[in-house]
């Protein structure tokens, strides 16, 4: 099967400026930044939505989450807060399918989103 963009990114196959990875999961900073700090978070199993996750998949669901900790508190952004974003299908505004966190901080967010 033709590999996703973030399976590229992660196989270095594309270039990103990655700031974390592990055996699991991989993270690098947005192309297009919304916030002075927008970090995607992505499994590298190639699960395409939020719509799409098993419940063998839960352990890793919490692994993504601890590391989205982890990383707005490397990012400096855990304790003036930071907006964690899963957007999943055509309505959802995905565009990438495959399952990615948005880590997205340093300035006050609005809500409703768009
Ligand atoms: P979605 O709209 O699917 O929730 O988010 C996809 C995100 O991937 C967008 O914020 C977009 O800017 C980002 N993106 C798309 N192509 C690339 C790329 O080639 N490299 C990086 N680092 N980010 C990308």
């Amino acid at each position: 099967m033709e590999k996703t963009l973030f399976q590229k990114i992660a196989d270095r196959e594309i270039p990103a400026q990655i700031v974390y990875e592990d055996e699991l999961c991989v993270a690098f900073r947005d192309i297009s930044p919304a916030a002075p700090v927008h970090v995607l978070l992505v499994p590298r199993k190639p699960i395409p939505s939020l719509a799409a996750v098993e419940e063998e998949d839960a352990p890793l669901l919490a692994h993504l989450m601890l590391k989205a900790r982890d990383i707005a508190r490397a990012e400096g952004i855990a304790e003036g807060g930071f907006r964690t974003v899963l957007n999943t299908g055509a309505d959802g505004g995905q565009t990438v399918p495959h399952l990615h966190i948005h880590i997205i901080g340093g300035r006050s967010m609005q809500w409703p989103p768009g």
